[in-house]
């Protein structure tokens, strides 16, 4: 392949590849490979100095078989249709995978939320969601955070919905504050959920986690937490890394420690005692486990090559091509798929609908005991098709995750 690839590009091609391995016939490879609906809207607010800034929004809702679509809200400067619509699909694979009712969808406004004040970023979400609106709701469509947007962002979406259609609706959003219906243990599932997929493939690996060293690209929410949950059993954070560059220690890092230093310099980097580095650096490191937790393509046929790692988590949607997933499985790397690693995620979004709708609200150790067993459930089902199929984790995730798509849709039957 002579052009690197985009996240639709790539999407596109494991659809390819799910959709030959399990048979499915033209009709229903056309269907799938297309959003059931992509709405494109213009969000102009005042800004604080009372001028007015237009930001171009998203909302893609790729499939519904199994349930109502589900996904997060990205702001990011060079967001786009294309990365969205991939996104959405990646969705819907990862819903199915995990087993929980839903189906796939994404968001995203192309805005660089460090230029924007509290009340500008208040005021876009706001507005983004008015203009969405009806194509939203907690039978329909369900947002959640994603990169750039928090339980803050979720807050002001869940008010703007609510207010509306006149009453509060806290089903409607997940990832919210826990005042205001959210679940424990949302913030850190993603996190924590790709841990829990090293520790099984660690034992079907015979790979000793106990002071086995760990570089983590990316350190927002997903990142920190997959280091604060590596720490907690025993690895070694060896190197981690922000949008602004990384660090390494051999001697292992603390990332409650890193992630105060990020708050008061806005950076990881500049952390005593540690080296600085770069991100494509990170990527090479010698180490145990390698955790993408950042942005799509960062592993492609240009570096795969030199990926050390015994292991790769994909934290982050999208972080590795097929180029390079070739690569990877031909070193004999053992690759943890995105819709796999990171559904943590959403399986405690579903978990906070589920509160939401019966009005409950679980203690932590019920909502981790239950993520625990639906990722050990979803990751037990993958292999189970690795083993039959003897391929690598991707193909088999992705044959279960279409798999179950395309049988929902062949139940449905077309209408009319
Ligand atoms: N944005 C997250 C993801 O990509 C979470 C989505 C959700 O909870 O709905 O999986």
């Amino acid at each position: 392949m002579s052009q690197e690839q985009t996240p639709l590009t790539v999407a596109l091609s494991q659809l390819k590849l799910a959709s030959k391995k399990l048979g499915l016939d033209a009709g229903m490879q056309k269907m799938l490979a297309q959003p059931k609906r992509s709405i494109m809207v213009s969000i102009d607010i005042r800004m604080d100095n009372g001028s007015v800034g237009v930001y171009n929004g998203m909302r893609v809702q790729h499939w519904d078989a199994r349930g109502p679509f589900k996904g997060g809200i990205r702001y990011y400067p060079s967001t786009s249709i294309d990365e969205v619509t991939a996104l959405a699909m990646l969705m819907t694979w990862k819903c199915a995978i995990a087993d929980i009712p839903f189906g796939g969808a994404k968001g995203g406004v192309c805005v660089d939320t460090k230029t924007l004040s509290k009340h500008e970023l208040e005021r876009l979400t706001r507005r983004y969601v008015s203009l969405i609106a009806e194509y939203l709701g907690p039978h329909r469509d369900i947002p959640a955070p994603d990169m750039y947007t928090d339980a803050q962002t979720m807050a002001w979406v869940m008010d703007t919905y609510s207010q509306l259609k006149g009453y509060m609706i806290p089903e409607s959003v997940t990832g919210k504050p826990v005042e205001i219906g959210g679940s424990w243990g949302r913030v850190e599932a993603t996190g924590r959920g790709v841990i829990h997929c090293v520790k099984q493939a660690a034992e079907n690996n015979r790979l000793k986690l106990g002071g086995a060293s760990v570089a983590i690209q990316g350190f927002g929410n997903v990142g920190y937490h997959a280091a604060a949950a590596a720490k907690e059993i025993g690895c070694k954070i060896m190197a981690v890394s922000d949008s602004s560059g990384g660090i390494f220690y051999e001697g292992g890092l603390n990332p409650a420690a890193v992630l105060a230093h990020k708050e008061k310099t806005g950076s990881v980097q500049n952390f005593e005692g540690c080296q600085d580095i770069t991100n494509e650096e990170l990527l090479e490191l010698e180490c145990d486990i390698l955790i993408p937790a950042a942005l799509e393509s960062q592993i492609t046929r240009r570096n795969a090559d030199k990926i050390k790692a015994k292991m790769v988590a994909e934290a982050a949607n999208g972080p590795t091509t097929p180029d390079a997933d070739k690569i990877l499985y031909e070193k004999g790397i053992c690759l943890i798929p995105d819709i796999l690693a990171n559904s943590g995620g959403v399986t405690v979004s579903y978990f906070e609908w589920v509160q939401n709708l019966t009005r409950e609200q679980w203690p932590l150790e019920k909502v981790n005991r239950k993520l625990e067993e639906k990722m050990s459930k979803a990751f037990n089902d993958v292999e189970a098709i690795v083993a039959r199929e003897e391929s690598d984790m991707r193909t088999g995730a992705l044959m279960l995750g279409v798999g179950r798509v395309a049988n929902a849709i062949k139940t449905l039957g077309l209408w009319p």
